[in-house]
């Protein structure tokens, strides 16, 4: 005979034989576990942290993650981490012959769920892509984000547009008049504090004569990407591309050369330019970064990647590229005279 009690001692059997495989398992009472979120994999800098939990809501176990916001049954728990025990558990379940009510709760408080916290930057056209979280692994644009070393906690933020113009154009209607030729692209949104989807930026998947394009949808918003995220009362470094900023702490990143966006925010800027030391246009950037008041990086001679991603995917990690950056900030007269050391090198 089926029952509440039973389900509950499936579901917390399951999740036990589960545990072996998620990080810092921690039962926290008989309602409560806690572990590293196996979605996004939760903070790559700190192996300690751990902010997804199961909690039992309704009779039912939940999945909820506090870093990247996703939540799920306990079905789909199981088979995202382990699809072999999935199989067991679900033939379990259909031996159990009161299984097919209690999936609808399950379904049920799993909606409710998704509702409440629905992003409102997701209730625009965005909302409607799959998440590169979501794609399987041998995707194109799942293999593009993972060959660049993007970090998993950053592939739930970023989408997959299989028919970019489209997409625009549902954004924005008749933004692009002519879309025959349309193509897919990895969408990255710019969000502001409120939540607010304020623009994106499509990166061409496979080879393309544009390899960025840009769209804001509000004109007024600074062209800046991870507004969302970023922390104004820490330093903030400034990049020069979004996928950059994905591998440095606090870091959001500037679409264009425009900067002027910035100066609606009180924050203590850090402008962390390509390592182009011969190209006349990041020098001349950079000596009004310095003319503006603010703290530049400049990478040590011998520094051979050309950026932030470069230096990430030759083999450096993530404490050690931020370790390099602050070493090597720079403010007023002395940021001049390394400026004039760096570009001759
Ligand atoms: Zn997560």
């Amino acid at each position: 005979m089926y029952n509440e009690y039973m389900s509950n001692y499936i579901e917390s059997k399951y999740l036990h034989l589960l545990s072996a495989q998620l990080d810092q398992f921690k039962r926290k009472n008989d309602n409560l576990y806690n572990f590293r979120c196996p979605y996004c994999m939760d903070s790559q800098t700190n192996l300690n942290k751990a902010r997804g939990y199961v909690f039992v809501t309704e009779n039912n176990y939940v999945f909820k993650c506090h870093n990247c916001g996703q939540g799920a049954s306990i079905n789909n728990l199981i088979k995202h981490v382990n699809p072999q025990l999935h199989k067991e558990y679900t033939m379990e379940r259909f031996k159990d012959g009161g299984r097919k009510t209690s999936n609808t709760i399950v379904k049920k408080t799993k909606t409710e769920f998704h509702f409440k916290k629905k992003a409102k930057y997701l209730k625009t056209p965005l909302g409607k892509l799959k998440k590169i979280s979501q794609l399987p692994e041998g995707h194109s644009a799942k293999q593009y984000v993972v060959g660049r070393g993007i970090p998993s906690k950053y592939h739930y933020k970023l989408f997959y547009a299989p028919k970019f113009y489209e997409f625009v154009n549902q954004c924005e209607r008749g933004k692009i008049p002519d879309i025959k030729k349309d193509e897919p692209r990895i969408i990255i949104p710019f969000i502001d504090k409120q939540d607010n989807l304020i623009g994106f930026q499509g990166r061409a998947i496979g080879e393309s004569k544009l390899k960025y394009v840009t769209i804001m949808l509000d004109q007024q918003a600074p062209k800046i990407f991870g507004l969302d995220t970023v922390d104004l009362r820490k330093p903030v470094y400034v990049v020069e591309g979004p996928i950059d900023s994905m591998f440095i702490d606090n870091a959001i990143a500037m679409a264009g050369a425009d900067v002027s966006g910035l100066s609606n925010f009180a924050a203590e800027f850090v402008f962390v330019y390509d390592n182009e030391p011969r190209s006349r246009e990041i020098v001349k950037r950079i000596e009004k970064t310095i003319d503006q008041k603010h703290s530049i990086a400049l990478f040590p001679s011998g520094t051979k990647e050309k950026d932030i991603n470069d230096m990430f995917l030759s083999g450096k990690c993530v404490d050690e590229i931020q370790r390099i950056i602050s070493s090597n900030t720079f403010k007023g007269l002395s940021a001049k005279a390394k400026l004039s050391e760096w570009r001759k090198i």
